[in-house]
């Protein structure tokens, strides 16, 4: 068995960021990502001082649009608006979730493709569904990336994922089935869930619940993906029950330290990419 380090995968990637970020810089190209932040969730304003942490050390240019909660959908469109209006600000991200008297799937759609950092805008999502070139929303990233640095091949494997968020399950689907694996997705209201599991030469779990995974729901040698943050008094945990699993894995990320700082880095990594984008001012992307 052998744990994924996320982490210094993460690190690595950021490194070479950080010199593709001076050589865009040295053609003038600067990358400049802007977040949105509506409201005073506790969660999304850790996640927004981790970004910003984030853009500072791989020195791209950062700004941050603090909201009141009580905003109208008109005048968080009107700062979506200006924010892909303007020409220095190359990717945007609107921090989920927003107040609920908001529509966020109108706010995701307003998001210029090219800006959208995140991959939630349709046209990305789409994208990806037929295999194009798109904004890939970054945890699958991340996942596809640690796949790829551990030379996990999943051509004609068995994938199964638990959970069908549009920001995990359903593009983790996605890029799964364009590397030719066969996947299954797997929701609250799948039958016979373990039956589905034990088959699973891939599992990745994003459902949001500590240790649902249980080492009986495994097949021996799987690879085993935890994206579950699950935050309790005692520490966060993932959805798998770690200890107990990985002795029957072949590979396993561990939680913290796994896909998590591999998210980051990959919202990095599109935040770059938009720079790169922004060269064409007549791009159609
Ligand atoms: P979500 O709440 O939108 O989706 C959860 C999914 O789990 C749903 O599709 C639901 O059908 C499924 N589910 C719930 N109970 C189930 C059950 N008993 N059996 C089978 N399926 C069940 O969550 P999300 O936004 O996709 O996030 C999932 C988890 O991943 C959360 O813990 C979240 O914090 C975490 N997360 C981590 C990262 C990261 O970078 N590591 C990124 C995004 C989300």
């Amino acid at each position: 068995m052998e744990i994924i380090d996320g982490k210094a995968l993460a690190k690595n990637v950021r490194e070479n960021l950080k010199k593709e970020v001076e050589e865009l810089k040295k053609q003038g190209i600067i990358p400049k990502f802007a977040v949105i932040l509506v409201g005073n969730d506790k969660a999304s304003q850790i996640y927004v001082k981790t970004k910003n942490k984030a853009s500072i050390e791989l020195g791209i240019e950062y700004e941050e649009i603090l909201l009141d909660e009580t905003i109208q959908m008109k005048e968080l469109l009107d700062v979506i608006d200006n924010l892909n209006n303007r020409e220095d600000v190359t990717g945007i991200l609107l921090q989920s979730p927003i107040p609920k008297h908001l529509d966020i799937n109108e706010a995701f759609r307003r998001i210029l493709p090219r800006k959208d950092v995140d991959g939630f805008n349709p046209v990305n999502i789409g994208r990806l569904c037929l295999n194009q070139d798109t904004f890939v929303s970054c945890t699958p990233y991340g996942i596809m990336k640690m796949f790829e640095a551990y030379n996990i091949d999943v051509d004609g494997k068995d994938a199964v994922i638990i959970g069908r968020s549009n920001i995990v399950g359903k593009p983790m689907a996605l890029s799964l089935l364009n590397k030719n694996a066969t996947v299954t997705i797997c929701h609250s209201r799948t039958v016979n869930l373990k039956e589905i599991t034990k088959r699973a030469d891939i599992l990745v779990s994003a459902i949001g619940k500590k240790h649902f995974v249980t080492e009986d729901m495994v097949k021996p040698g799987a690879v085993v993906i935890d994206v579950g943050i699950n935050r309790t008094e005692e520490g966060i945990f993932g959805d798998v029950d770690f200890e107990n699993v990985k002795n029957k894995a072949s590979y396993i990320t561990p939680v913290p330290g796994g896909v998590g700082p591999m998210t980051v880095a990959m919202l990095m990594t599109n935040v770059v990419k938009s720079a790169k984008l922004s060269r064409d001012k007549n791009s159609t992307y």
